[in-house]
C-alpha cells in the first residue's frame, strides 16, 4: 500500500476515534467470493424467513462496487453499545440491549456524516462516497471481518477481541485507496456456549442461524403469528434476544459503552409488568419515539407480550 493511503488511513482513524467510534478499519471493495457462496446457500435453505429484502440485491450485497459505482474502499466503524453492569429493567419483559436507548441509526449516521466531511475537507478532496448504517444491502459483518475488526463467531455475530459483539457497524463506501486491515483468526476455539444456550434451537450448527426460529426475528421482523412450537421458550424476550451474546465469554470482559444516547431510557427501566400489559397505542407511540422498538409496531409488541405471558400461565 502506498504512503499516501497509509497517511490517509491514519488521519481517518484518528478522527473516527475522536468522534467517539470504538474502532475502525478498512476493507478493499471487491467481490466477497467465499462469503457470497455461504450467503447464497443460507438463502436457498430459506434461513432468512420472511426477510425478503435479504434476498433482493444479492449482487450488490456481495460486491460493494455494485452498490456505489467507483468504490475502492470500505471504511468500517464500530460503535459499542454494551450497557453498564448495573443497568436493569424493573419488568420481567426483556428488550434487546441495542434498543435500550436512542435509535442507533441516527447516532451512528450523525458521526459518519462528520467523518465523511472530514475526509473530504482534510484528507482527500477528491473523495466521494456514501455512508450507511443498516440501511443498504451491505455485507458489513463480512467486510468488517476482512478488515480485521473481528471474526464471525459460532453465534454468527462479529466478535471483536476487545469489544465483544455488542456494537453497531457503520460503513462509508469511498472512491479512494486506504490501508486495508488483515483478517484475524477465529478464536471461539472449542466453545459452544451460544449453541447450547439458544432456547429455540435457532443456531442449528456452528455459524448457522435459522431466522425462522430466532426470537430476534420472531419478535421484530416477523409480521405474522408466533408459532405455538415456541411456547415456553422465549424466556421473557419481547423485543429481540441477547442470549447467544450474553453467554459469550468475549462479552463478559468487554468494557461498557460511553454513549449517553445508548443508556437505558428511564421510561423503559421503570415499566412494570402491569405497565407493559396495559400499554395502549397512544402510550406506545409516546414510549417508542426515537427508539428501535418502534420497528415492531404496537401490534407486534403486544403480540410478543401476549405470547410471553401465555407461557407463564
Ligand atoms: S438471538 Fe436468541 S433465539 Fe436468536 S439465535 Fe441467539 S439465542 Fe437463539
Ligand atoms: S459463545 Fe463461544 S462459540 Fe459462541 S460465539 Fe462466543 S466464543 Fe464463539
Amino acid at each position: 500500500m502506498n504512503l499516501i493511503a497509509e497517511q490517509r488511513g491514519q488521519l481517518i482513524r484518528q478522527k473516527a476515534l475522536e468522534l467517539g467510534f470504538d474502532d475502525i478499519s478498512f476493507a478493499e471493495a471487491q467481490y466477497l467470493e467465499e462469503e457470497a457462496a455461504f450467503y447464497d446457500q443460507w438463502l436457498v435453505q430459506g434461513n432468512h424467513a420472511g426477510m425478503g429484502y435479504m434476498d433482493r440485491n444479492r449482487e450488490k450485497r456481495n460486491d460493494p462496487r455494485l452498490l456505489v459505482e467507483g468504490t475502492k474502499s470500505v471504511v468500517l466503524v464500530l460503535q459499542n453499545y454494551k450497557p453498564h453492569r448495573e443497568t436493569h429493567q424493573v419488568s420481567d419483559f426483556k428488550l434487546a440491549k441495542y434498543a435500550y436507548g436512542r435509535d442507533y441509526h441516527k447516532v451512528v449516521k450523525n458521526r459518519l456524516k462528520k467523518l465523511m466531511s472530514f475526509i473530504q475537507s482534510d484528507v482527500a478532496p477528491e473523495a466521494e462516497g456514501r455512508f450507511f448504517v443498516d440501511s443498504a444491502p451491505v455485507s458489513e459483518r463480512s467486510l468488517a471481518a476482512r478488515a480485521g475488526l473481528g471474526w464471525r463467531g459460532k453465534n454468527t455475530n462479529l466478535i471483536h477481541p476487545r469489544l465483544g459483539s455488542f456494537f453497531f457497524i457503520g460503513e462509508i463506501l469511498l472512491n479512494i485507496e486506504l490501508p486495508y486491515g488483515e483478517a484475524i483468526k477465529e478464536a471461539c476455539g472449542g466453545c459452544t456456549r451460544c449453541l447450547a444456550a439458544c432456547p429455540t434451537g435457532a443456531l442449528t450448527a456452528p455459524y448457522q442461524l435459522d431466522a425462522n426460529k430466532c426470537i430476534s426475528y420472531l419478535t421484530i421482523e416477523n409480521k405474522g403469528k408466533i408459532s405455538e412450537e415456541f411456547a415456553g421458550q422465549f424466556e421473557g424476550w419481547i423485543f429481540g434476544c441477547d442470549i447467544c451474546q450474553d453467554v459469550c465469554p468475549w462479552n463478559w470482559k468487554a468494557r461498557p459503552h460511553n454513549e449517553p444516547d445508548f443508556d437505558l431510557r428511564p421510561a423503559f427501566r421503570d415499566m412494570t409488568n402491569v405497565d407493559w400489559r396495559s400499554l395502549d397505542e397512544l402510550a406506545f407511540d409516546e414510549l417508542s419515539k426515537g427508539s428501535p422498538i418502534r420497528r415492531a409496531g404496537f401490534d407486534g409488541l403486544m403480540r410478543n407480550l401476549r405470547f410471553v405471558d401465555t407461557q407463564k400461565e
